[in-house]
């Protein structure tokens, strides 16, 4: 066989019919994504920006939403100064698309604060 890059791989790979997927993590575990050759070599390259693709939200809201577990955390701010770890209303273990869409909101006790 001669030598082929990568990417002249991936397309005839794909052209004669092989799917090629990848596990995206979720709040209810994975999903399978499958992906097109351009996604795969960023995949290769860099998943968590195929991650942030597949949900269509930015890499930052990715890493914090699985770094918060998932879980909207309220936007608030303690009397003692510190950030509120309360979850949002309606924001335990939700989707990365649903996350990136409540983040910024407050929990029952600060939703009542005038900010
Ligand atoms: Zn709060």
């Amino acid at each position: 066989m001669k030598k082929i890059d990568t990417q002249s791989l991936l397309k005839k790979m794909i052209n004669a019919g092989i799917e090629c997927s990848v596990n995206i993590p979720t709040n209810t575990g994975v999903i399978q994504r499958v992906c097109s050759v351009d996604e795969i070599l960023l995949y290769l390259e860099h998943p968590r920006a195929l991650y942030a693709l597949h949900f269509d939200i930015s890499e930052g809201d990715y890493a914090q939403c699985v770094a918060e577990e998932y879980s909207v955390k309220c936007a608030g701010i303690t009397v003692k100064g510190f950030a509120c770890q309360a979850t949002v209303k309606g924001g335990f273990c939700v989707s990365p698309t649903e996350w990136a869409a409540m983040k910024g909101q407050y929990c029952e006790i600060h939703g009542d604060a005038d900010y």
